[in-house]
């Protein structure tokens, strides 16, 4: 068996679990390489209400260990181990006991991490209180009161379906009075929105509870005045980091460190994909992150076949070959497909037709810079050694290129 992978996945979560899943159950050779446990972000908590078809009483870690068995079931290999950087061209995965794996694809699952407030109490009553995730945790502060730290995109839509549950919602905001970084309609709700109120020119000092979030300290960053606030809960949005590191100048990010995809959930190195929490995305959910990880499986099974097909049956090849890059949607294509035909039948076993439908194998087109239907490119020896456009297609025309080869 060749030392090659089909698959590599770097990350555990969901969104990696489910790429696993996918590609082992269409029997490619798929490896995923976890620094921690299987489970990622997910796992980290207890009570997980909203990934669909399972309702209350799910657990993130029963959930995940789902995912993982339904991976390995199909033949998935999961190993614990740390990525440190990749080689995108190569598909090599340098990892930090000195080991490397090589595929034939890559995905990306690595997730997202929450950014920290690094204030006293923060750790030690994380989910007893303190949550980054009002989409996973909002409904647990039902009628209660709720402290929100930041003024952004998501923490001001965060606070405003955070009143959809609690008692009242109290944003703790840096700046002065009145001002918010996040986007203007968000800003004129919030201000619209009588269960909502706003701390001005503070920022949490310390958060305090027995076992449980009882209340925050607040340090007006002007005055250096503290005062003491009672609260059940406190969400913070001070932005999340992605974990792309060791990434960095193989694929392009975006300038918060993020992977760019295409709808693929292809990065702009051919062959290595990414999916969920890591990734440029819109919302940042178990649902999210495990349909970004079946679409970048499918999307990588798709790349090797497309590959290894067209280096077998061209690159390959001893005899010349004409591709013709057609798609049926062009009536030109159904048109002229048969004269190619014809005019390369005639040279029986001396060259041979390959066929390339555009529709579905669109990068090894672009690869050759094909940008019209009907083309025919002429390879020998793994080479274009000849092209015919559109209007140029003609028995004639092949046959010349043919002869002037062989
Ligand atoms: C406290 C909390 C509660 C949440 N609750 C919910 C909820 O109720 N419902 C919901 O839908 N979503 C919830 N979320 C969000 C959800 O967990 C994430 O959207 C989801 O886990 C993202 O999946 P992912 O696979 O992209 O990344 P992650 O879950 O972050 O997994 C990434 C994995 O990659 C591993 N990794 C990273 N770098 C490397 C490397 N270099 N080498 C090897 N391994 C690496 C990490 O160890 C991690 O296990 C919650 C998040 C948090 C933090």
């Amino acid at each position: 068996m060749s030392n090659i992978w089909d698959i590599i996945i770097v990350g555990g979560g969901p969104g990696g679990l489910s790429a696993a899943m996918y590609g082992a159950r269409s029997k490619l050779r798929t490896l995923l390489i976890e620094k921690a446990k299987p489970g990622g972000q997910a796992a980290s908590t207890q009570d997980m209400e909203n990934y669909p078809g399972f309702a209350k009483g799910t657990t993130g870690p029963a959930l995940m260990q789902a995912f993982a068995d339904h991976a390995t079931s199909f033949g998935a290999e999961i190993m614990r181990n740390e990525v440190v950087s990749i080689d995108a061209a190569q598909k090599i995965v340098y990892c930090k006991d000195g080991s490397q794996y090589q595929g034939h694809t890559i995905i990306l699952s690595p997730g997202a991490i929450p950014r920290t407030l690094g204030v006293r109490g923060e750790q030690a009553l994380r989910g007893k209180g303190v949550s980054y995730c009002a989409t996973c945790d909002a409904d647990f502060f039902t009628d209660l009161d709720i402290v929100v730290l930041g003024n952004g995109d998501a923490a001001i839509e965060e606070s405003h379906y955070l009143t959809k549950f609690a008692n009242s919602v109290t944003i703790v905001v840096i700046h002065d009075e009145g001002v918010l970084d996040a986007a203007p309609m968000l800003q004129e709700r919030a201000f619209k929105n009588p269960k909502i109120n706003f701390i001005w020119n503070s920022t949490i000092q310390e958060i305090k509870g027995d076992g449980i979030v009882e209340g925050v300290v607040l340090r007006n960053i002007k005055t250096n005045e503290t005062t003491e606030l009672e609260t059940n809960g406190v969400f913070i949005y001070i932005g999340t980091i992605p974990l792309t590191d060791f990434v960095k100048g193989q694929v392009n990010l975006d300038s918060r460190g993020y992977i760019i995809t295409d709808e693929r959930m292809e990065t702009s190195a051919e062959g290595v994909f990414a999916a969920g929490d890591a990734r440029v995305t819109y919302l940042r959910q178990v649902v999210t992150a495990a349909a970004d990880g079946a679409v970048a499986a499918v999307a990588a099974e798709k790349y090797i076949i497309e590959e290894e097909g067209f280096a077998e049956s061209v690159l390959h090849e001893s005899r010349p070959v004409a591709v013709a890059f057609w798609t049926p949607m062009i009536p030109k294509c159904i048109e002229i497909m048969p004269v190619i035909e014809t005019a390369i039948a005639a040279y029986g076993t001396q060259a041979k037709l390959w066929k390339l439908d555009t529709y579905r194998n669109q990068r090894v087109a672009k690869r050759y810079g094909v940008v019209q239907q009907p083309t025919v490119l002429f390879f020998h020896q793994g080479e274009v050694v000849n092209r015919l456009g559109e209007d140029e297609i003609t028995p004639a025309a092949i046959k010349g290129i043919l002869d002037s080869i062989l």
